[in-house]
C-alpha cells in the first residue's frame, strides 16, 4: 500500500523495537541493554550513544518523510551540520552561500576552517557563480533555499546537475521549507540536514537536527560513525517528543503556508514597508523557481522597514502578541531584528526584520503588525 506523506507522519515507526501493544510506544530511557547469552551482536542495541528505541523510530520516520534511504538523529541543529563537514577530509572544498544561515557561516569560519577545511561563500541564486566557484578539490555544495534570511531560492535541481558532472555532492539544508513544502533529494540532492528545532519539533520545546540521505553509502557511515563517536546524539524523550509532535507537521505547515502568505500580501500592502522577501510573492525574484520547486512557501518572512536599525528594534518593540525571539517553527508568532540576533560577522540589512507566521488567527497576527508599524 502506497501512503501519503500525512499517513507516513502518522505511522511511520511505531512499530520499530516496540513490541509492546502500546500504539504510542513507550519512552526507552535506559542507557544500556541485555545482551544475549551468546554473545554481543552488532545489530542489537547495546549502548544508548550508539543507538536507542526512540532514536531508531524518529529516524526511521524523518527518512520516510524526506524520501530518503536512511537518518541520523543529532542533538542539534548545528550538531547534524557539523557531522556533515566533518565527514570531508582536511583540504576539501566547499561551496556555501554568502547568506547561509548565521550559525553554519559561523560553525565553518571559526571552528572548520581551522580543521583544514576550504569554503568558498558565495551568492547561490547564480548557476555561473557555482560554475566559476569549483575547484579539483570541490566535494561539496551547500545549499539552504529559501536562504536566512534573505529568502533567496537556488534551483535546487539545476545545482545537483552541475555537481554530479563535475562528482560533487550536494547538500540541502531543509530547515524552512520542511519536506511538506520541499523534497531535496527526489530533486536530486544527495543529502538533507534539519535542525528539527524548527517545524518538526514545532512548538519551540525541542533541540535537534537530522541527516537523511539518498543512499547508505560510504559518506553517510562517515556520518554515522561521527554521530555515535562524537556523541552529540538526542536524548530518548526528545526524540520521543519529536516522533509526537512530527505526526502532525503535514497541518501545521499547512496553517503556516496560509497565514504567512496572507500576511506577506498584508506587509507588502503596508506604506511603512519598503520590501517583503516572501517566495511566494509573484513580485520575488526567485518566485517561478520556488513554484517549481515547493509545494507550499513556508511561515517565514522578512522585510525591510523605511528607517534605519533604530526604528527597526522599535517597531519590533511594539508588538503585543508576536513574541520577541530568534529562531522559528513554533506554533506561536516570533520576530526579531534580524542584525542584533546574528551579532558579529551578520550579513543582515540594518532595517530588515524577520517574522516567523505561527498559527495564531491571521486577522489577530495582521492587528499586532498593524499598530506596531504605526508612527
Ligand atoms: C536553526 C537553524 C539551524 C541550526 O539548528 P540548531 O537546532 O539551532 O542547532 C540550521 N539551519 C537553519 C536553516 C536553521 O534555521
Amino acid at each position: 500500500m502506497i501512503m501519503r506523506f500525512e499517513t507516513l507522519a502518522i505511522h511511520a515507526g511505531l512499530d520499530i523495537e516496540n513490541p509492546s501493544a502500546s500504539i504510542v510506544p513507550p519512552i526507552s530511557p535506559s542507557t544500556i541493554f541485555e545482551i544475549g547469552k551468546e554473545g554481543r551482536s552488532e545489530d542489537e542495541l547495546h549502548y544508548t550513544r550508539l543507538g536507542n528505541p526512540n532514536r531508531l523510530q524518529f529516524e526511521h520516520l524523518i527518512a520516510v518523510l524526506e524520501q530518503g534511504s536512511a537518518a541520523a538523529a543529532f542533538s542539534s541543529g548545528i550538531a547534524a551540520a557539523s557531522a556533515i563537514l566533518q565527514a570531508l577530509d582536511p583540504g576539501d572544498h566547499i561551496i556555501i552561500p554568502e547568506d547561509v544561515y548565521s550559525g553554519n557561516r559561523k560553525l565553518v569560519k571559526l571552528i572548520m576552517n581551522r580543521w583544514g577545511l576550504r569554503s568558498s561563500f558565495i551568492d547561490m541564486t547564480s548557476l555561473e557563480r557555482i560554475e566559476e566557484a569549483i575547484r579539483p578539490e570541490t566535494r561539496l555544495i551547500w545549499i539552504e533555499t529559501p536562504s536566512n534570511p534573505l529568502m533567496r531560492i537556488t534551483d535546487i535541481a539545476a545545482v545537483t546537475v552541475l555537481a554530479q558532472k563535475h562528482g560533487i555532492r550536494t547538500v540541502v539544508d531543509n530547515t524552512w521549507p520542511s519536506p511538506v513544502n520541499q523534497l531535496p533529494l527526489k530533486l536530486g540532492a544527495d543529502l538533507v540536514m534539519h535542525s528539527t528545532s524548527k517545524y518538526f519539533g514545532g512548538h519551540s520545546d525541542i533541540l535537534g537536527g537530522a541527516v537523511v540521505t539518498k543512499a547508505e553509502d560510504d559518506f553517510f557511515s562517515r556520518i554515522r560513525t561521527i554521530q555515535r563517536m562524537g556523541g552529540a546524539v538526542p536524548s530518548p524523550q526528545d526524540c520521543w517528543l519529536l516522533a509526537r509532535s512530527t505526526r502532525t507537521l503535514a497541518y501545521r505547515m499547512r496553517g503556516h503556508n496560509e497565514h504567512a502568505a496572507e500576511v506577506a500580501r498584508f506587509l507588502s500592502d503596508h506604506p511603512r514597508v519598503a520590501d517583503v522577501y516572501y517566495p511566494g510573492l509573484e513580485s520575488h525574484p526567485g518566485h517561478d523557481i520556488a513554484k517549481k520547486q515547493m509545494k507550499g512557501f513556508g511561515g517565514m518572512i522578512s522585510f525591510l522597514v523605511d528607517g534605519g536599525e533604530k526604528e527597526s528594534i522599535a517597531i519590533v518593540g511594539r508588538s503585543k502578541l508576536i513574541k520577541r525571539a530568534t529562531s522559528l517553527g513554533g506554533v506561536e508568532s516570533t520576530w526579531e531584528h534580524r542584525k542584533s540576533s546574528e551579532g558579529e560577522g551578520s550579513v543582515s540589512l540594518d532595517n530588515l526584520i524577520r517574522v516567523s507566521i505561527g498559527l495564531e488567527h491571521p486577522d489577530d497576527l495582521k492587528e499586532d503588525l498593524h499598530q506596531a508599524l504605526k508612527r
